[in-house]
């Protein structure tokens, strides 16, 4: 049985028939496999060996993380040079599909909690977001989709300063002409088309990246829903926008989200969220058992303010730095903004490409000359019963 796998640290893997793996330690649990750190004897090198789990659906995936790695590896990055995980080997052991990879470092989930939830200052953050962005022009241009990219999936290269990372896991994704699978990406970082059931494409790595970078500023998950309506939800409170009527219109599950109001909606003009010129409203949660539904999840508040801009300018007031150095800070928020816009655009044909988002000013370090409002001058927007960040939304749940 899987749950046995445990059982196996300083038994010996096999490749073919002779004994060449040692296992060391348990790196990772996800819900596909169990990664183990392992001496390769061979080699005498650590590896990280995925040991994925013997049932016939996992098995698949795993054949075809091998083959979409294999591809990126071996024909678009020969040299190793954009940021996606090397592939060693695969093979089968008791039944266990296992794929063996360079050894890498923490993730950046485990260094984002090991920082307190502090965030990470904006010079790493441009850093990482290029390296991403990197990795992510290589998938495009082979019409490969991760579908899971969250702060779990990226690593760091051990001992490298300023920290390198790669890109894992790419047990989830899929060719864009293939897009079978409709229950994708981790709720937090899962895009508004896929919550909402439209045609999904490339752009939809382009999201979860928006919500990896306000994550690794803001120390905690901008959209930490407890259920997908909770998601939606707030992605529309904090971006003050929706998704377009046309997504709306030809999404198969609208319904579970939003009511049609026609051009009443017009005349609605409650809260933060733009509305004009819409057809559809967002439910609320009474309206969800008027309907005769189950009312969904909904997780606290998590921040201070409710727009993006306040709580971006919030968390820069709060990292106590001095004078000088804030004005830089806010200056370069301005450009981190103007950056998670071009990310969590809730069209995704508009959403930037990798390429267009590499040549923004956050990452390119270019001066920022069309940006000149000052971020102090934004009015803040605060939520009534506020309540700090404190702890982590996560709680050790799978997402
Ligand atoms: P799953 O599909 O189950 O999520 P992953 O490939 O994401 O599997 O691996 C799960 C976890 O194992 C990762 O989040 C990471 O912490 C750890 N891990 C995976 N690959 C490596 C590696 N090459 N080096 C070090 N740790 C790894
Ligand atoms: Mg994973």
């Amino acid at each position: 049985a899987y749950s046995d796998l445990i059982l196996y640290i300083n038994l010996v893997l096999c490749s073919g028939s002779k004994q060449r793996y040692i296992v060391k330690d348990i790196l990772g649990q996800g819900t596909f496999a169990q990664v183990a750190k392992c001496w390769d004897m061979e080699t005498n090198n650590y590896v990280a060996i995925k040991i994925i789990k013997n049932q016939p659906q996992y098995y698949q995936h795993g054949v075809f993380e091998v083959h979409i790695l294999s591809m990126l590896n071996q024909k678009l990055d020969p040299d190793d040079e954009h940021h996606i995980v090397r592939m060693l080997d695969h093979f089968l052991f008791q039944n266990h599909l296992c794929i063996s990879f360079e050894m890498l470092g923490s993730n950046l989930y485990e260094l984002t909690k090991e920082n307190k939830h502090n965030g990470f200052t904006l010079d790493v953050i441009q850093d990482l977001s290029k390296q991403i962005l990197d990795a992510l022009i290589i998938t495009r241009y082979a019409g490969i989709i991760h579908c899971d990219l969250k702060p779990e999936n990226i690593l760091i290269c051990t001992s490298e300063k300023p920290p390198k990372i790669k890109v894992i896991d790419f047990g989830s994704a899929c060719f864009m002409s293939k897009t079978i699978y409709t229950y994708i990406q981790s709720r937090y970082y899962r895009s508004p088309e896929v919550l909402l059931g439209y045609p999904y494409t490339v752009a939809i790595d382009m999201w979860s990246l928006g919500c990896i970078v306000a994550e690794l500023y803001l120390g905690f998950p901008l959209f930490p829903g407890e259920s997908q309506f909770d998601v939606l939800k707030r992605m529309t409170e904090i971006l003050g926008d929706q998704p377009p009527d046309n997504l709306l219109r030809n999404a198969t599950k609208t319904n579970n989200f939003f009511k049609h109001v026609g051009s009443i909606n017009q005349l609605v003009d409650d809260q933060s969220v733009k509305r004009n010129n819409s057809d559809y409203q967002i439910l609320n949660e009474e309206e969800f058992e008027i309907r005769g539904l189950k009312r969904p999840k909904i997780g606290k508040k998590y921040f201070r303010f409710v727009k993006l801009e306040d709580i971006v300018a919030d968390k820069a007031s709060r990292k106590n730095l001095p004078d000088e150095q804030l004005d830089k800070e806010r200056a370069m928020c301005l450009a981190l903004i103007d950056f998670l816009r071009g990310l969590l655009e809730f069209d995704p044909a508009k959403r930037w490409s990798p390429l267009q988002a590499s040549h923004h000013p956050f990452v390119s370090r270019e001066p920022l000359l069309f940006l000149d409002k000052p971020l102090r001058e934004t009015p803040l927007t605060p939520v009534s019963h506020a309540l700090r960040v404190e702890h982590d939304p996560r709680q050790g749940h799978q997402l």
